[in-house]
């Protein structure tokens, strides 16, 4: 199985470069920001729950997140692999992953880290939020927020990946064809 963590800071273009790899490698995409918002429309109790964390730019508690992330993956039957976009957020949610997927005899291939600085996110973001219709993205203060706890919570999660020698990082900047590349070019060539 090839099963990628596909990481960075909000405005990093995770979900675009996510829908690139799908096509490509036939995997599942498990985004837990599309499914916590997808719970939020529906009207859930989990809905109702990350709501409030994820109107304020704040993670949603680990075991709310890991607890939801594991039926998602229990769900499929033989898939190819997975893409992990926007989890593990934080370090028990890695050691969490690691432990569901040594049961599944399926590890993480490797962590695919786009790199994009603060100022250009900001403007990606600000410009998504036209779109998007997200709360989050329309506050600057919440995406100061969301910067803030991308910096102190989960860019650690990078050195769980190093320590495991699956860390790989990716220029994060360019044409949305230019990246996407150098992330097909990074798979193929492990
Ligand atoms: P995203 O769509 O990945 O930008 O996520 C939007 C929001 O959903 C985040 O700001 C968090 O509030 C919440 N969220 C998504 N994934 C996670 C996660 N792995 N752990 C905790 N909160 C998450």
């Amino acid at each position: 199985m090839l099963n990628i963590v596909l990481f960075g800071p909000p405005g990093a273009g995770k979900g675009t470069q996510s829908e690139r790899l799908i096509e490509r490698y036939g995997l599942v995409h498990l985004s837990t920001g599309d499914i916590f918002r997808a719970n939020i429309k529906g009207e859930t109790e989990l809905g109702v729950l990350a709501k409030s964390f994820m109107d304020e730019g704040k993670l949603v508690p680990d075991e709310v997140t890991i607890n939801m992330l594991r039926t998602e993956v229990l769900k499929h039957e033989n898939p190819k692999g997975f893409i992990f976009d926007g989890f593990p957020r934080t370090n028990a949610q890695a050691q969490a992953l690691d432990i569901l997927l040594e049961g599944l005899n399926a590890p993480i291939t490797m962590m695919l880290a786009l790199e994009v600085e603060e100022s250009e996110l900001k403007i990606r973001l600000m410009k998504r939020a036209e779109s998007s219709g997200r709360v989050d993205d329309a506050d600057p203060a919440i995406i100061e927020n969301r910067i803030r706890v991308y910096n102190n919570e989960t860019a650690p999660v990078k050195e769980f990946y190093m320590a495991q020698n699956k860390f790989k990082s990716i220029d994060g900047i360019g044409s949305i064809d230019g990246i996407t590349q150098r992330l097909f070019e990074t798979i193929e060539k492990d």
